[in-house]
């Protein structure tokens, strides 16, 4: 008692940590496609995020995050709804949308008070596809925009509100074409003649890389979407058997290595907007009041199984992310904090709406990230229907049937399976699922509950023949 009395007796002579703001800000900042191995921040050897680095003694910084799928539409409407992806809506690459009967975390923050702003680089995350709903202000990019583009109004944004609010920012800097004209354009290597530069500063000529062989002959086979409407096939980029690499141009290993620089030099330009919103956001206080999540929606294989894509393989380097949650209004206990919890897609809403002081809307899966105290599991749909449970230390895939085949579960539990041990084979380059059975088993077994638990929605995107043209031309649908 006396221990007690002498605590109380104290507390009003000790400085108190300063608490967090009932409601802070909250602030969602996607850099699209960031590979987190990539970064400096998670010890690539170019020093490709310093503004990020800095960042670090006042962050968490995920360590083991994952996007939800490997797709920018797919990953973006998990982030923003917590739900998987087939839940969504009707999971064909070329149909699928936010649906409006879909609860997005901006309507869920507004319902609670929440003015909402959304600053989004167009492509496929746009008001076409739903991505607008709930942001009382939404801001978007005609073609693949850059952080240059949404970071002006969102701070413009930002600047004008008086209660809490919830801002998204987003930008493509890093996303194919790999090179981009600018003062960053050859960051890391300069090699203008060569025929990679060339092949980079082209939109649609690096995913024609195969196994480090370039093959200009291959054509981009197509599919009728219900409009009738000729479409791109999305699983184009996937390797297919019949390229004969003895046509193509076999590039060297530096090379391969300026592809990667040029997409370094993506990252660095990303890491500069983000850096200078954050600066920005100190000088000004409003850091002082909110919660940053930074994340991204997918990875990037850069030939390390072979493509120049995301979309065609479910591995880490397609959906290893960075997960950065900082602000002012990040609590001093996870400041400098690094965490191996898996954390995914699912875990952005649940975070979100606990740091605003109310619960997820029914429905939602994932885990607020502050919080973990158990391992958890990621699951993954990929895009052209491949899907994964990743563990601390295996993953497991089951591919080769589109997600909207009638009979898909069925499929999935029959298998085969893939299974990559992490421990011994971090590239997931050696498929052990006849070596390790009982692991191969239980995580199958796991897979099946995951996708057997899932209601698919129905909802698909109405045509738009402008909207197709548009991503066709850019090397889309
Ligand atoms: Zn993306
Ligand atoms: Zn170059």
């Amino acid at each position: 008692m006396i221990w007690l009395v002498g605590c109380l007796a104290r507390a009003d002579t000790i400085p108190l940590e300063p608490q967090p703001p009932e409601q802070p800000n909250l602030l969602l900042i996607s850099i699209d496609g960031l590979r987190a191995d990539r970064m400096s921040l998670y010890g690539a050897e170019r020093k490709t995020t310093p503004n990020l680095d800095r960042l670090a003694p006042e962050a968490m910084v995920g360590d083991a995050a994952f996007s939800s799928s490997n797709e920018s539409a797919l990953s973006h409407a998990v982030m923003l709804t917590g739900r998987y992806v087939p839940e969504i809506a009707w999971p064909d690459y070329t149909e699928f949308l936010v649906p409006d009967e879909a609860l997005t975390v901006a309507e869920a923050l507004s319902q609670v008070g929440y003015a909402t702003g959304g600053f989004l680089a167009g492509g496929h995350v746009r008001s076409d596809f739903g991505f607008a709903q709930g942001f009382s202000t939404f801001e978007e990019s005609a073609d693949f925009g850059s952080f240059r583009e949404t970071v002006p109004p969102a701070l413009a944004w930002i600047e004008q509100q008086e209660g809490p609010w919830f801002a998204m920012v987003h930008g493509y800097d890093l996303h194919r074409p790999y090179a981009k004209a600018g003062v960053l354009y050859h960051s890391f290597d300069a090699r203008d003649e060569s025929l990679i530069c060339q092949l980079c500063r082209e939109r649609n000529q690096t995913e024609r890389i195969f196994d480090g062989v370039y093959l200009p002959q291959h054509v981009r086979s197509t599919v009728e979407h219900h409009s009738g409407k000729v479409m791109s096939d999305p699983t184009n980029y996937a390797r297919g058997a019949e390229l004969d690499a003895s046509q193509g141009t076999r590039l060297s290993s530096a090379d391969l290595d300026h592809m990667r620089a040029h997409y370094d030099s993506g990252i660095l330009a990303a890491d500069f907007y983000v850096g200078a919103l954050i600066d920005e956001l100190k000088r000004t206080g409003a850091w002082d009041d909110t919660l940053v999540i930074i994340t991204s929606d997918h990875g990037e294989d850069l030939q390390d199984h072979g493509v120049s894509n995301h979309r065609a393989l479910i591995h880490d380097s397609t959906t290893r992310v960075p997960f950065i949650v900082t602000g002012g209004a990040l609590s001093m206990a996870y400041q400098g904090k690094r965490t191996d919890l898996l954390i995914d897609g699912t875990d952005v809403v649940p975070t979100l709406m606990r740091a605003a002081g109310t619960v997820s809307p029914a429905g939602t899966h994932g885990r607020n990230v502050l919080g973990l105290g158990t391992p958890g599991v990621v699951f993954q749909q990929g895009v052209t229907g491949q899907s994964a449970i990743r563990t601390p230390t295996h993953r497991l895939v089951f591919e080769g049937v589109p997600l909207t085949d009638p009979d898909y579960r069925t499929k999935a539990a029959a298998g085969p399976v893939v299974l990559y041990d992490l421990r011994s084979d971090p590239g997931e380059t050696r498929d052990v699922a006849k070596e390790q059975v009982e692991t191969t088993a239980v995580l199958h077994a796991m897979l099946n509950v995951h996708l057997g638990a899932m209601e698919y929605g129905t909802s698909r995107l109405p045509q738009s023949l402008e909207l197709i043209e548009m991503l066709h031309t850019r090397g889309y649908w």
